[in-house]
Parts: C-alpha cells; sequence; structure tokens
C-alpha cells in the first residue's frame, strides 16, 4: 500500500458476479481482512444469536436484513484492530442508507475509497449460482459445473471434506436477490460516481484475470470494462 495509506474498498455486484471468490483473492494479495456481511449475517443463524430467526427467515426469502441490523454488525466489526490498514467490503452497502451511515463511520480515518463494480451478465450469474457450493470449514467457493476441487469432495484450500448450499441459492430466491440488487443496490454507482470513485470490471472472466483487473482498479484506477 502506497505509504502506509489506509485503502478501503467496496465490491458491489449482483449475486454470483464473484464478489466472495474475489474479495477471498483481494484479501490474501492485499493482506487486508475481508469482511462479508453475508458470511457475518449466516454465523449469527447458526448461533444462538437473539436475531437468529428473524435474521434466517430474511436471508432465505432473499430480501435484504434491516439497516439497524447492519449497523451494529458494521461498527462492531470496523473498530476491530485488524481494520486499522483497510479492509475488503463484500456485501456492505447494499442500498444509500448503508453507504451514509459507511461515509459516518469512515469520516474519522484517513483512508482511499476505492469502489468496484463487477458487471456479469444475468445468464451467466444464474448458471453460477445454480451449481454454487462451498467449503464448510474455510468459506472457499466452488461450482459443480465450472469450478469443482482437483480432487472429488475434498477441499482444494483446506482439505475439509465437508461443503454446504446455500439456503437462498435456489432459483425462485435467487429472482428476488437480483430484484433488491436492482432496485436498491444498483442506485449506489450513481452515488459514488458523483464522487468519481468507481472502477468497473468484467466479471464474466476468468477468476484470475478478473483477480488482475481488480488490482489495477486499485493502484491505478483505471477503469476497466473489456
Ligand atoms: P451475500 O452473502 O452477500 O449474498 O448475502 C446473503 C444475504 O444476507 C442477502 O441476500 C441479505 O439477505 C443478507 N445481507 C448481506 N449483506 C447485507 C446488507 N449489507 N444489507 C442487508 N442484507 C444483507
Amino acid at each position: 500500500m502506497r505509504d502506509g495509506e489506509a485503502v478501503i474498498v467496496i465490491l458491489i455486484g449482483a449475486p454470483g458476479s464473484g464478489k466472495g471468490t474475489q474479495s477471498r483473492k483481494l484479501s490474501m494479495s492485499l493482506s487486508m481482512p475481508k469482511i462479508s456481511t453475508g458470511d457475518i449475517l449466516r454465523s449469527y443463524t447458526l448461533s444462538n444469536h437473539p436475531l437468529s430467526d428473524k435474521i434466517n427467515s430474511i436471508i432465505a426469502s432473499g430480501s435484504l436484513v434491516p439497516d439497524d441490523i447492519l449497523f451494529s454488525v458494521i461498527s462492531e466489526r470496523l473498530s476491530s484492530p485488524d481494520c486499522d490498514r483497510g479492509f475488503i467490503l463484500d456485501g456492505y452497502p447494499r442500498n444509500i442508507q448503508q453507504a451514509t451511515f459507511l461515509d459516518s463511520v469512515l469520516s474519522q480515518r484517513k483512508h482511499r475509497l476505492v469502489v468496484v463494480e463487477i458487471v456479469v451478465p444475468e445468464d451467466v450469474l444464474i448458471k453460477r449460482i445454480a451449481g454454487r457450493f462451498s467449503c464448510k470449514s474455510c468459506g472457499t467457493i466452488y461450482n459443480q459445473y465450472f469450478s469443482k476441487p482437483k480432487q472429488a469432495g475434498i477441499c482444494d484450500q483446506c482439505g475439509s471434506s465437508e461443503f454446504y448450499y446455500r439456503v437462498d441459492d435456489k432459483e425462485s430466491v435467487v429472482m428476488e436477490r437480483l430484484r433488491a440488487y436492482q432496485l436498491q443496490t444498483l442506485p449506489l454507482i450513481e452515488f459514488y460516481n458523483q464522487r468519481n470513485l468507481v472502477c468497473k470490471v468484467n466479471g464474466d472472466k476468468s477468476s484470475d484475470e478478473v483477480h488482475e483487473d481488480l488490482l489495477s482498479c486499485i493502484f491505478d484506477k483505471t477503469p476497466k470494462i473489456s
């Protein structure tokens, strides 16, 4: 990172655009934590968190969890010392209110904000989500049609043999998630464009190529849509 400057990367993209995979790769390349609000909320549903039933049913329906819950999730996570040198946001903000809240949290920090929109055609998104499964232990994401583990049933990254399918990856729920993305999250592109912060990448390429384009966005801020 330039002169110890904290860089905050916001990944915006529809479900299936590769935010999870790319945030994991960026986290490794940049040695910064990746913060997935979806992962944090899913972890609540597996614990005896007081809101676990409510959050579980909202996630399973494909709608967005209320902002007040997200505000406390994000304030708590960003106050952790591992975020001091920057971080990658995967799945937050999801609407203008969340972006405004983030601005207020960040107003006290010296940082450079980079917003990347990962663009993928809708038919590709649906195919990607249909076969998606993840390692239970390290979260690595696979697809039964495009990117299976090298050895069947064994995670390439951590060797675990336990995997899971997300409850909200069913086709009917995916349509609701895409709708929520178009109505509530896409307006964020205009919100951040007004501050000239957005870099677009074509997410319909290999994950290594998308990763390279993301790094170019973060370091050169060159818009890459190819
Ligand atoms: P994701 O793993 O990012 O696809 O998120 C899965 C689900 O968690 C979403 O469909 C929402 O129900 C919920 N969720 C995750 N992040 C947010 C957020 N920033 N605001 C509201 N709901 C969220």
